[in-house]
């Protein structure tokens, strides 16, 4: 089944996913999501750039908020299940220093999250359609990775 992401541009796939953002030329100040090639200018106040370059976001984070979708989100938002099923979502700051929002990686909730907490970046399966798999980034907690990765402590 072809697998494609959800959101082009956006993300790598692979065995080690990253996020694609922009990193400035003249302050190199890097922003997700990724800001278009033309006609785009440096959201750093101080800085006059207007050329960027695509860079890979680091994998790994740290909780910095998370909270519990009990609602559907509104368009554009595609449910991936009906009933609805709350999920959880992620804010993780990078060491870039942006904070990227995501839901968490599937079989994880909010009470494998705590604040400061490391996670990693995955790339799962959003939804599936007659053009195969549609994949999105989502963050999974690592402690609880390591736990059940059988890694000795
Ligand atoms: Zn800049």
């Amino acid at each position: 089944m072809t697998q494609t992401p959800a959101v082009e541009g956006w993300f790598t796939t692979g065995a080690d996913p990253a996020l694609l953002g922009s990193r400035c030329d003249s302050c190199q100040s890097t922003f997700f999501p990724p800001l278009a090639a033309e006609g785009s200018f440096c959201r750093n106040p101080a800085c006059s750039g207007e050329t960027f370059t695509t860079a890979e976001l680091s994998r790994r984070g740290r909780v910095w908020s998370y909270t519990d979708a009990q609602y559907q989100p509104p368009p554009p938002y595609i449910p991936v299940t009906d009933p609805f099923e709350p999920f959880a979502l992620a804010a993780v700051e990078l060491p870039e220093g942006i904070v990227v929002l995501g839901q968490v990686a599937e079989g994880f909730g909010v009470a494998d999250l705590t604040v400061g907490d490391e996670v990693e970046l995955v790339v799962e399966t959003l939804h599936t359609d007659d053009d195969g798999e549609h994949t999105i980034w989502r963050w999974k907690p690592v402690s609880a990775a390591g736990a059940s990765g059988g890694s000795p402590a």
